[in-house]
């Protein structure tokens, strides 16, 4: 490793001025493809499309078994099209890179450059928003985890958790909503760590109280996995008082049952976690709330999924994703006994799913009848007078949409307000009444 994107740009790229990347993984992923793409331009490099790029920059996630699979697949499709002569170089960055750099130097002898998360960060952010439409952004505000989940290689892949400083990301904050910015979601491995190590205290509710008074343009902020045992009441209270905050908490709590907790070493207890949800629902009246659940983690029993499948029903959650455990070296679960087989697992998130489809169906038909205000996307392709929107209820990419009927013609990043009339799985269907310009 210890290639830097600086040393790439130097020694790899010198004749070649056609860039493309393709990014793989989460969010954070994207923003640091954003922020690779930046840096290239600024460097006098053009991006591309993958068919007219003289080298692509694949950035890889390692973060479980599907995402290896996933980046190992895109880059032997790039080897391919380099072997074709369709493009001349391959560059690898990000997790795989990271964790497995020495063994895929031997293995992938057709790439040409590896570079690792570590090396790749830059010291100042210059994102645009090239990965997402122009009318929502990512602004990541923190890198790696201050957590030690047993299951997760996030820390060790990423190196020590690192705050980016509060004056940066509101530098950020002003650019995007100078861009014309209409949604800004905030990420992070765990952003309600946000200044612990540079300010010596959680700062995520300073720093968004200061974004949502600063901004203009920008009417949504989100902010995407916030740790449950980080949550605090300021970050409640700000997030009850702040029109342009939505009222949307993301919270992954992977388990329910204390002796998955206690053995993932999540820091918070079933109790804890009953009392938290009961807080956020009070403190901030409408929430919804995302949670997701990892099943098959070893030592889990069938008495386990069943804890968790009545918690689901006991405590609702409008959104749920749930993922099997995936055994990975080098984090302190890889050797814990009671591995559960793989099948055993998958039956176990099928079976969850069944049930949070009941519940999601429940709370979905409650918004029947009422007035939401629309973030448009895109018009729907076999139907010219649909458009397909989301609410402050719906993160990019990982919820569902809302169909929007509209005589009229609607735009890209254009608000509407709409009276839902359907529940369509986990989508919602419905009609324009007013339109914003
Ligand atoms: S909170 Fe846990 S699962 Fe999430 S990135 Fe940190 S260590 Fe990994």
């Amino acid at each position: 490793m210890g290639k830097t994107l600086q040393d790439f740009h130097q020694q790899r790229l010198k004749n070649e001025s056609r860039v493309a990347i393709v990014n793989l993984g989460c969010v954070r992923n994207t923003v640091d493809s954003q922020t690779m793409m930046a840096t290239l331009e600024r460097k006098g490099h053009s991006l591309a499309s993958l068919e007219g790029a003289d080298a692509v920059i694949v950035n890889t996630c390692s973060f479980i078994e599907s995402a290896k699979k996933e980046s190992i697949d895109a880059i032997l499709e790039l080897i391919a099209l380099k072997k074709k002569g369709k493009i001349k170089k391959v560059i690898v960055a990000g997790c795989l890179a990271e964790r497995y750099g020495s063994q895929l130097v031997s293995e992938l002898k057709e790439v040409d450059a590896f570079v690792g998360v570590q090396a790749m960060s830059p010291k100042a952010l210059q994102a645009k928003a090239y990965l997402t439409p122009p009318h929502y952004a990512y602004l990541k505000i923190c890198e790696s985890c201050f957590n030690k989940c047993s299951f997760c290689v996030i820390p060790k892949i990423k190196g020590r958790f690192i705050s980016r400083d509060m004056e940066v990301v509101l530098q950020d904050v002003r650019r995007f909503d100078e861009q014309g910015v209409k949604e800004l979601n905030i990420v992070g491995q765990d952003i309600t760590a946000y200044g612990l190590d540079i300010y010596r205290k959680k700062n995520l509710a300073e720093l968004v109280g200061k974004i949502a008074r600063e901004v203009k343009n920008i009417e949504w902020i989100r902010f995407l996995y916030a740790y449950p045992a980080h949550i605090t009441d300021e970050l409640l209270d700000v997030m009850a008082r702040e029109p342009k905050i939505c009222k949307y908490i993301d919270v992954p709590l992977q388990h329910i049952s204390d002796k998955v907790l206690k053995a993932m070493n999540r820091r918070i207890t079933k109790a804890q976690t009953i009392a938290l949800i009961e807080k956020i629902r009070r403190k901030i009246p409408g929430v919804f709330l995302r949670t997701t659940f990892i099943v098959g983690f070893p030592g889990e029993t069938k008495k386990d999924v069943e804890e968790l499948k009545a918690f689901l029903v006991d405590h609702p959650f409008e959104r749920v994703g749930v993922f099997t455990y995936s055994h990975e070296e080098g984090t302190k679960a890889y050797d814990l006994s009671g591995q559960v087989p793989q099948k055993v697992k998958e039956a176990r998130a099928h079976e969850l799913m069944k049930e949070q489809e009941k519940v999601a169906q429940r709370l979905h038909e409650r918004l029947i009848g009422r007035e939401m205000k629309i973030l448009i996307e895109e018009r729907k392709k076999d139907d010219t007078t649909i458009y397909i929107g989301r609410s402050e209820f719906d993160a990019p990419d990982v919820d569902g949409v809302v169909y929007v009927k509209s005589p009229r013609p609607l735009r890209q990043g254009q608000f509407v307000s709409a009276r839902i009339t359907q529940v369509l799985g986990y989508d919602l269907m419905g009609e324009a009444l007013s339109v914003r310009q």
